[in-house]
């Protein structure tokens, strides 16, 4: 799969049986739809603000970022934000193939997301061993 952002190819990247396309060149993160909710709920996370159906239903941001071809599908991918303060602007397929983050807005997102969350006191190790693992390739 190329990568959205700079068009090289994206390696697969395996973490507790999620696989996530890597680009290692704009460090750019390509999840299938469902997978980053299995990541969070991995973590004990929230899963609601990532939730694909949530974000297609959303509006589209507005944004002069350009738009960006879908990696499995190749149409217009639709401008979401996540998260707020601030605001993660993410890329999504409106067939609902996946979404995708630029690189270092996952681990803004997860950061996010372990603020509101309390219950799940080792999600940020878990983090730290995923985003780990990531840059381990990146070397
Ligand atoms: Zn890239
Ligand atoms: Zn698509």
């Amino acid at each position: 799969m190329k990568c959205p952002t700079c068009g090289d190819p994206m390696i697969v990247v395996e973490h507790e049986s999620i696989e996530l396309d890597y680009c290692t060149n704009c460090a750019g993160v390509w999840f299938d739809e469902g997978e980053l909710e299995l990541l969070l709920e991995g973590m004990d996370l929230d899963r609601s603000m990532l939730s694909l159906d949530r974000i297609l239903t959303s509006p589209e941001a507005r944004t002069r970022e350009k738009k960006r071809h879908c990696p499995i599908c190749n149409r217009f991918m639709k401008k979401a934000t996540v998260g707020h303060d601030p605001e993660v602007l993410i890329d999504a397929c409106d067939r609902g193939d996946g979404l995708w983050f630029d690189g270092g807005q996952v681990g803004q997102v997860i950061q996010q997301l372990n603020r509101i969350d309390v219950r799940s006191e080792d999600s940020q190790d878990r983090l730290i061993t995923f985003l780990g693992d990531v840059f381990q390739i990146k070397e």
